[in-house]
């Protein structure tokens, strides 16, 4: 990673602004899976322990700009209290006179929780202007000398709290999981170890696109599942039934291919398919080689397809996976997704495993320790593969 870290500063008797991903899911008003919470307790730990004075920020939810009780942090202080048994203050806003007071009487190694930074349309820049975001991100600035990223899941957003802050402070380093998120995708990317594979499924080609492309120059070969398949097998002539499929995009999607092998990249398709002749957990199915029958949807890679995808896995020393194999939600189109997770757990190989649904898909198939990293930014880690600089990590000082 080319950005200062963590390691990098002194904290000891400093006020320290840190921007972390709390952005948590709650059941019934409560926490329902803290692992964002505990991804961020590395870098906490360490500003405490070097007698940091620590103000923690973070978004939750949707509040679009507006105070809503029901997306308050109150409970995630509560809880991130019990997890590091010590003493978390909730401040009572974001920004103002009693949070800058209960800033300034904080003591080396004790802990302030600022509101939902959502709460203020300011965050988002989202109906107001460039000069009141950074009227904004100047008050959170004020807080402290220090300012740390580690919400990787909001890097790729230009946010006050995750990006404009930057401006205003002296001293800007990327926390410990951030560091990690960098270092395992920016490896992969720039310095893999080959065979170098990515996995790249999910509903659409259009979501995927700028993947692809950016990958093509870097892999040995693209290993294509999910809805996305169908478009490029339209390219090829093959007959698709009802699948899913960009017509806007097949014409692109035969260029890709052409540029795959002009590039030497090993481009792989599906070449049996589970079908259903609905898109639903009811559905009739049956498995089917290339040609996809009139009336049939594939909805999940066949049996041949995850033998001869689980052969070029296993010859692979990084894999990079983004988007499920077929629809895994539904039970009779998740055994291609599932059979894929395993395989890749079952090599040696560095396993990344980016973006929403790959991740519950791998948490899904009880093997998710297996994988060397499960990144924690969805969104984040796909404009990371799209070879874009994100916004929080440019704002982060340079080594
Ligand atoms: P994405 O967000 O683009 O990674 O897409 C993930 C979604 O793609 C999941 O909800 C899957 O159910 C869906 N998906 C995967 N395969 C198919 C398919 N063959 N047809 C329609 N949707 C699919």
């Amino acid at each position: 990673m080319n950005k200062r870290s963590i390691e990098d500063v002194q904290f000891s008797g400093q006020s320290v602004l840190m921007r972390v991903d709390f952005n948590v899911p709650f059941s019934d008003g409560k926490i329902s899976d803290d692992s964002r919470i505990r991804a961020a307790l590395p870098s906490i730990q360490k500003v405490v322990d070097n007698g940091g004075k620590l103000i923690l920020a973070s978004h939750l939810g949707r509040p679009k700009g507006k105070k809503s009780p029901e997306l308050s942090l109150s409970p995630i202080a509560e809880h991130l209290g019990s997890l590091l048994s010590n003493t978390v203050k909730m401040a009572p806003d974001v920004i103002g006179d009693e949070v800058n007071s209960m800033a300034q009487s904080l003591q080396p190694g004790e802990i302030l929780l600022l509101e939902n930074t959502r709460f203020y349309p300011e965050e988002e820049g989202k109906g107001c202007s460039k000069e009141e975001q950074e009227a904004f991100a100047r008050k959170l600035a004020s807080l402290a000398d220090i300012y740390v990223n580690d919400a990787f899941g909001t890097a790729h957003r230009e946010h006050a709290s995750t990006a404009v802050v930057c401006r205003f402070m002296e001293t800007n380093v990327a926390g410990y999981l951030m560091q990690k998120e960098l270092d395992f995708l920016g490896d992969a990317v720039e310095n893999p170890e080959r065979p170098f594979i990515a996995v790249i499924g999910g509903a659409k080609v259009s979501g995927k696109l700028e993947v692809l492309q950016n990958l093509i120059s870097k892999v040995d070969a693209l290993l294509i599942g999910g809805g996305m398949a169908y478009t490029f097998l339209k390219a090829q002539g093959h007959s698709v039934g009802s699948s899913l499929i960009e017509n806007d995009l097949v014409d692109t999607a035969g260029d890709t291919m052409k540029q795959a092998e002009n590039n030497g990249v090993k481009f792989m398709l599906p070449s049996d398919h589970v079908v259903g002749d609905n898109f639903a957990e009811e559905a009739q199915t049956q498995t089917v080689g290339m040609e996809i029958p009139e009336g049939w949807m594939g909805l999940d890679i066949g049996p041949q397809t995850v033998q001869t995808y689980a052969q070029e896995i296993s010859k692979a020393k990084t894999i990079v996976w983004n988007g499920p194999m077929g629809c895994f939600e539904m039970a009779p189109f998740a055994k291609g997704t599932m059979d894929i997770c395993r395989a890749i757990a079952d090599t040696s190989a560095t396993s990344i495993i980016g973006g929403g649904d790959s991740v519950s898909a791998v948490g899904q198939s009880g093997v998710a320790d297996k994988m060397s990293h499960i990144s924690t930014g969805g969104g984040a880690s796909l404009e990371f593969l799209e070879g874009k600089e994100l916004p929080g990590v440019a704002a982060l000082d340079p080594k």
